[in-house]
């Protein structure tokens, strides 16, 4: 069992390699929401890109990867052009995502129906496997 004070070790831990692989600080982010309110894909995600940002904030790391916000996130880059505060939230996603495939918890199976079905394009499965699979 984590102790308080390796509990907060991890999270710091978690929040400086977020900072360092999405090279944006999520503790500038004051909890607009303009974010959410711009975000295209924000209906098909659990929690919103603002939701995202606060549990960085707080170095949830296991909370954060129960939702799939940062994997249907379509980097879009709407949400980083109207953020008062400058934070590039796709970045911050795209860290999230990378961290998460380091160690080997893959978003869509190789070996899934989904990729192995006529359900989509060829090229549209690519893109997807090489953003959401290790
Ligand atoms: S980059 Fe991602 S989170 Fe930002 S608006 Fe586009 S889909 Fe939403
Ligand atoms: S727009 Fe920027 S400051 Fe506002 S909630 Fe989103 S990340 Fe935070």
């Amino acid at each position: 069992m984590l102790t308080k004070m390796s509990l907060q070790k991890a999270e710091k831990s978690f929040i400086s390699k977020l900072r360092e692989i999405g090279g944006q600080n999520p503790y500038l982010c004051m909890q607009c929401g303009n974010c959410s309110a711009v975000c295209p894909m924000v209906e098909h995600m659990e929690i919103s890109p603002r939701m995202v940002l606060r549990l960085s904030q707080l170095g949830m790391e296991d909370r954060l990867r129960k939702f799939k916000s940062f994997w249907v996130c379509s980097s879009c880059y709407s949400c980083g052009v109207q953020c008062p505060r400058g934070i590039k939230i796709p970045s911050l996603l795209e860290a999230l995502r990378l961290m998460t495939l380091r160690q080997n918890v893959n978003y869509i199976e190789p070996s899934s129906e989904v990729v192995s079905g006529d359900d989509y394009p060829q090229i549209a499965l690519v893109a997807a496997l090489r953003k959401m699979s290790s």
